[in-house]
């Protein structure tokens, strides 16, 4: 089978994943969608996920079975499934930064109902799926636009692009200024008590002074006695600078 890719999806573990339908016809009225979307509301439709593989298939239901969310089909009758449908797309949006949000509710009735138009059906009404539509299964009131490929669906921008942000400086990683948030713990060294500081996204591992156990303490956190063996921490990366003994 020949697939038609539709853009790529900014959802969970599908980002960055190009998406795929079974019809060229769906894929040019999808991005045809995309573009009367783009117009009307100046955010980028874009697919969170289209045809579904078999393994992934399984994978999410048995993932469903184990923690009983979030819900699956049973493998293999879904709608997206890549070998019996292939035309099923759930819909969001990709903002400016990337990012993905849910529809609102303002957006979700105006494609539905331009979908429609397009030749695709809301069969999420069925199951309480506001995302869901399936490609070529009704009439199409308007053509797809000329041409329409991935790269050119949101043709002329009618907003400005923002400015990209400027990334922000990592801090160094050398100091934990007061108010991160970190683990402390006391560790014996031999027959001394040693405390620590961790912080918990960079796992770098500072000794307290006393003028810092006292803040630590101030902050009425528990003594945990042995909680941590020498082993691991001398396997954390013990640094010097402000706030180290
Ligand atoms: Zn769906």
């Amino acid at each position: 089978m020949a697939w038609y890719p539709i853009g790529e999806s900014s959802y969970g573990d599908l980002r960055g994943q190009m998406q795929y339908v079974n019809s060229e016809r769906i894929a040019q009225q999808w991005l045809s969608l995309v573009r009367d979307f783009w117009a009307r509301f100046g955010y980028r439709l874009s697919p969170n996920e289209a045809r579904r593989s078999r393994s992934r298939q399984s994978l999410l239901y048995n993932a469903y079975l184990r923690n009983g969310y979030p819900k699956a089909a049973y493998p293999f009758t879904s709608r997206h499934d890549e070998v019996l449908h292939g035309n099923a797309i759930d819909m969001g949006v990709t903002d400016a930064a990337g990012r993905n949000r849910a529809l609102t509710a303002a957006e979700f009735a105006w494609a539905q109902q331009r979908a429609e138009l397009r030749g695709f059906t809301w069969t999420g009404r069925n199951f309480g799926e506001p995302w869901h539509i399936e490609g070529a299964t009704r009439a199409e009131h308007f053509p797809p636009y000329p041409g329409i490929t991935v790269s050119n669906a949101l043709g002329i921008s009618p907003v400005p692009a923002p400015e990209p942000k400027p990334k922000p400086t990592p801090k160094p990683a050398t100091t934990t200024p007061v108010g991160d948030i970190v683990n402390t713990f006391i560790v014996r060294l031999g027959s001394k008590k040693v405390p620590f500081l961790v912080n918990p996204e960079t796992m770098r591992c500072m000794q307290l002074n006393e003028t810092q156990t006292s803040f630590w303490k101030a902050r009425g956190l528990q003594e945990q006695r042995d909680g941590q063996s020498p082993a691991i921490v001398s396997s954390f990366e013990r640094v010097s600078g402000k706030g180290a003994a």
